[in-house]
């Protein structure tokens, strides 16, 4: 008899005979009748041993406990209305067993793997085989593997080749920390892992393929943060003679495959932003735009105004902005001491607030004039029993600031609405970014981006003020990828890489190989790259990008089920032509 899967079984196999082969996920004991739930990838369903009837099967399984894996063979009957399981796609049956067979014993697991679970992600993360068996994580994976065969399908649809490209490479330019694999055969080389198959991509244009795509793997050495791994995948693009608005269309009619797959209706073109009105209106590179509470530049109406603080700051080159709130003229000193705190984080020397209530407009330091007062309320938009927050201080600082503000205060007053989603294009990216420690310039992209053609001819006397050919697609204030149209002028290469303060022959060492290549006959060519684990995290409605990869390392970048990383021996380092510094 073939085995069937145990969420497959239904009122349609009422007095067939099926058999199974899964685990115990719970067994309970009701007097004569033991009652075993069975679970595998497809579902649950539960089996009724019947020592009485069918002395046999229940011999069989008398021992079996949580996580056995066992066979069983009977009959799907009908469950009296009584103990009809609502909850359970197979709640209306259950399986008599008459055949049965303990297939693999389990030890007691560590901790419970029916529905949600509690135990300490340490835990989860040791026995990883026990926690990926949960339903709630087999479903991301079931869900990623869908994910991954759509983005297949569509771009194999559109003539794009899956073109693989190695691992062990060269150190490439997203600006991270390498991974580094010591050569044995080349003493004193090494290998470096991937930051991002960049330039392959870009070389595979050159090469003539016109269209690639890979769901590569990358790695970055960085410090990790909640929502980081030190490798992930990229559903990595690249095009020969796109201009932006070919990558823009394909990127949205990708996520109007894909995104179905868990219920989410992108919309069929994305709205767009340059990157300097979502700095001055979001305060952020990837704004949230599920909810509104713009924000306003205050800086003509009230920097000449009574309040000195303004003054000094505008004076000094800095702006005054701020954003209203809702319904929110009743917060609390101890919640403005709280945005106060967030302002500081970000280097701002705090918030302001300005309220209507009871028909007049107060500001938080009594040194605005009547009419000063009335227009930064008409301004901000301030209805009665509203609060707006104010802050003065450079433009970045302040940007920065009520950007977190803003996200906050649209979680403290419930402005996001549940089950929408807004998707969104950030153009037009600065091309450089000025880096004050290190005192020069670094690519904000990588250095591999366009410049506006627009800008070019400031490239050298105003290189803060040139923008790129990048741009980033952004959902619900999550950055899920980025991309760009590339330099494809050996000239412009060149020059590019003296603004960012790299030697020719640094330049040489680092990317000849590519640098070669552009000159022969490099088509136009550009690309993007899109987070795989987030955009699956984000469908799944995951809280953490460990949900979504199956053997993911902590914060620590440690893989706490394998111990990676770890020791070797001696002779292997030996053989490396490495010696451990004490
Ligand atoms: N390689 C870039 C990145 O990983 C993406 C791109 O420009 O296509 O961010």
């Amino acid at each position: 008899m073939k085995r069937r899967g145990a969420g497959t079984i239904g009122t349609e196999d009422v007095g067939n005979r099926v058999k199974l082969q899964a685990w115990v996920q719970r067994r309970r004991d009701h007097g004569g009748l033991v009652f075993l739930d069975l679970r595998d990838r497809s579902g649950i369903v539960q089996v009724v041993l019947r020592p009485e009837e069918r002395p046999d099967a229940a011999q069989a399984l008398a021992a079996v406990r949580s996580e056995w894996v066992v066979e069983v063979e009977g009959e799907v009957v009908r469950r009296g209305p009584e103990h009809v399981n609502r909850d359970l796609p197979t709640g209306e049956i259950e399986v008599v067993a008459d055949r049965a067979a303990a297939l693999s014993r389990s030890e007691p697991p560590p901790f419970p793997l029916d529905g949600k679970t509690d135990a300490a992600e340490e835990t989860r993360l040791h026995y990883r085989y026990l926690d990926l068996r949960r339903t709630e994580l087999q479903k991301n994976f079931l869900l990623r593997d869908r994910v991954a065969l759509a983005v297949r399908n569509f771009f194999h649809e559109r003539a794009f080749v899956d073109v693989e490209t190695p691992v062990l490479t060269k150190s490439t330019p997203e600006g991270a920390r390498d991974y580094l694999v010591p050569s044995r055969v080349h003493r004193g080389s090494f290998y470096a892992l991937p930051q991002s198959p960049q330039l392959f991509k870009q070389i595979l244009m050159v090469a003539g393929f016109e269209r690639y795509i890979q769901i590569a793997r990358c790695f970055r050495d960085e410090d990790l943060r909640a929502d980081r791994q030190p490798e992930f995948t990229q559903i990595d693009v690249e095009m020969s003679f796109p201009t932006e608005e070919d990558v823009f269309e394909l990127i949205e009619s990708l996520f109007a495959r894909v995104f179905p797959l868990a219920g989410i209706s992108p919309p069929a073109a994305f709205p767009r932003m340059t990157y300097a009105e979502a700095m001055a209106r979001y305060g952020s590179d990837k704004p949230d735009l599920r909810f509104g509470l713009p924000i306003v530049d205050l800086t003509e109406r009230l920097g000449d105004s009574g309040f000195r603080g303004f003054k000094v700051t505008v004076e000094a080159g800095g702006v005054v902005r701020g954003f209203a709130v809702p319904g929110a003229a009743a917060a609390s000193r101890k919640q403005v001491d709280g945005w106060t705190e967030i302002a500081r984080r970000y280097g701002a020397a705090g918030v302001l607030t300005l309220r209507r209530k009871d028909g007049k407009v107060v500001f938080q330091v009594n040194a605005l004039t009547e009419a000063e007062l009335q227009g930064a309320a008409e301004a901000l938009g301030l209805e009665e029993g509203d609060l707006a927050l104010i802050v003065a201080a450079p433009a970045a600082i302040a940007a920065a600031a009520l950007g977190a503000l803003r996200i906050e205060l649209a979680r403290t007053y419930k402005l996001i609405p549940e089950g929408e989603h807004a998707f969104l294009w950030v153009t037009e990216f600065p091309l450089l970014e000025w880096d004050g420690e290190a005192g020069r310039w670094f690519a904000m992209h990588h250095p591999f981006t366009s410049p506006d053609p627009r800008d070019l001819d400031r490239l050298e006397s105003d290189p803060g003020a040139v923008r790129a050919r990048a741009y980033d697609v952004v959902m619900d204030g999550l950055e899920l990828g980025g991309g760009s149209i590339r330099i494809h002028d050996p000239a412009l290469q060149g020059r590019m890489f003296e603004i960012l303060g790299i030697a020719p022959e640094e330049a040489q060492a680092r990317f000849g190989f590519f640098l070669e290549a552009l000159r022969y006959g490099a088509p136009p060519h550009g690309g993007i790259a899109l987070g795989l684990d987030r955009i699956v995290m984000l469908m799944a409605g995951a809280s953490s990008l460990r949900d979504v990869i199956a053997f993911p390392k902590t914060a620590a970048a440690v893989d706490l089920m394998s111990g990676a990383p770890s020791p070797v021996d001696a002779k292997q380092l030996r053989e490396l032509h490495l010696r451990m510094q004490r």
